[in-house]
């Protein structure tokens, strides 16, 4: 898969002095009280670089507060003209986008939902051509990075180049200890593939839980993302969303001060060099391993072929018992997971099928498509 984009750094729109980069803010804006003297606890701890708050919620049920919409701009106005904060807000509609605009919010995110629709992304890309304003852009609520891509792109399509994306998790069936899954793999696949596009990560919307959030985000920086968006309420007890993940002002700071910070890059010349040689070992061993991968799936080819000529299935479940079982037993010896070792097994093996089935189906394959060209 391939992605350009044509993205303007972190710094270019946002104070990234502080470490880590946090954007904090309820929720959902309630009543102006509550954003405002929010805005002032967390403008007060000097360690947030934007306010966020929802004032067009998105909400999975109806019924539920749906935000307090438009009024809550003036009380973002207020926030941002007491305390000095940028504002970032959520949209989901043109309408959204061109009332955010018109009051001066700062920011604009993408939420999880809209995401996951191309049409609406679209009408927000559309309402935002011409416009010089960042954009940051959750990830959808299903867990398939082509959409968070191709939100991005229509996105950056617009012009719009101050862009980000937010890693907030996504739902599953499972009950888990997360409210969504955060399936860190396909953010660090979309940074691979972008590596400019800043990824802020989101701990509240992932957790669901405010006892996790120090633990999630600690794993974020860990993966190098570039930021944090933390939910905070001045009182989470009484919060009309989300309470159970949202912190106090002063918690928040707890939790930033209990985080690590470790730099992606190495500037020591000893801890280079050690680093460099650990790094080869690992470079030679990942060599060896696809090699002998590429062997094994030879010897699959035979296998399928003699399968073929003597009139066997390919699939013999005992055969694959047998191979779980003992390589398993075995990696377990050597200190491997037993989950990590059946997903390899797993994967192995299903290449494997796919080579036999090749190697079964070609006269086939062939017979039918020597038909399709004759035809
Ligand atoms: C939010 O940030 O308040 C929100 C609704 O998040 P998400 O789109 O990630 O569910
Ligand atoms: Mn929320």
């Amino acid at each position: 898969m391939k992605l350009e984009l044509n993205i303007q750094p972190l710094e270019s729109w946002i104070k990234t002095g502080k470490e880590p980069l946090v954007i904090a803010g309820p929720c959902s804006a309630e009543t102006e009280d509550q954003l405002v003297a929010t805005a002032h606890l967390l403008a007060q701890t000097c360690r947030v670089s934007a306010l966020r708050a929802g004032i067009w919620k998105p909400r999975t049920r109806p019924g539920e507060f749906e935000g307090i919409g438009s009024i809550g701009l003036e009380w973002l106005k207020r926030a941002k003209a007491e305390t000095g904060l940028p504002t970032a807000v959520e949209v989901a509609t043109a309408k959204h986008v061109e009332e955010a605009l018109k009051a001066g919010v700062d920011i604009l995110w993408v939420g999880a939902r809209s995401t996951a629709n191309p049409f609406t992304v679209q009408e927000i890309a559309d309402a935002l051509k011409g416009v010089d304003v960042p954009v940051m852009v959750k990830n959808p609520v299903n867990p398939d990075l082509s959409l968070w891509i191709g939100a991005l792109e229509r996105i950056n399509n617009a012009g719009i180049t101050k862009l980000a994306a937010i890693h907030r998790g996504f739902s599953s069936y499972e009950k888990s200890a997360f409210r969504n899954e955060p399936m860190w793999d396909i953010a660090i696949h979309l940074k691979t593939l972008a590596p400019h596009l800043p990824m802020i990560n989101d701990p509240s919307h992932i957790t669901g839980n405010r006892s996790l959030i120090g633990y999630v985000s600690q794993k974020a920086l860990d993966l190098d993302m570039q930021g944090l968006m933390i939910e905070s309420h001045i009182d989470p007890s009484v919060a009309w969303t989300d309470a159970a993940q949202q912190v106090t002002p002063a918690a928040l700071v707890e939790i930033i001060d209990h985080l690590t910070l470790r730099k992606p890059e190495v500037r020591d010349t000893e801890v280079k060099d050690k680093l460099a040689e650990l790094r080869s070992q690992i470079d030679k061993i990942d060599d060896l391993v696809i090699q002998k991968v590429a062997e094994r799936m030879q010897i699959s080819e035979k296998i399928g072929q003699y399968k073929k000529d003597n009139g066997i299935t390919i699939l013999q479940v005992n055969r694959w018992d047998e191979i779980l079982n003992k390589r398993t037993t075995y990696a377990k010896a050597l200190k491997l997971s037993a989950e990590f070792t059946e997903k390899l097994l797993e994967l192995l093996h299903s290449e494997s099928i796919r080579k036999q089935t090749e190697v079964m189906n070609k006269d086939q394959a062939g017979q039918a498509a020597d038909k399709l060209t004759h035809a």
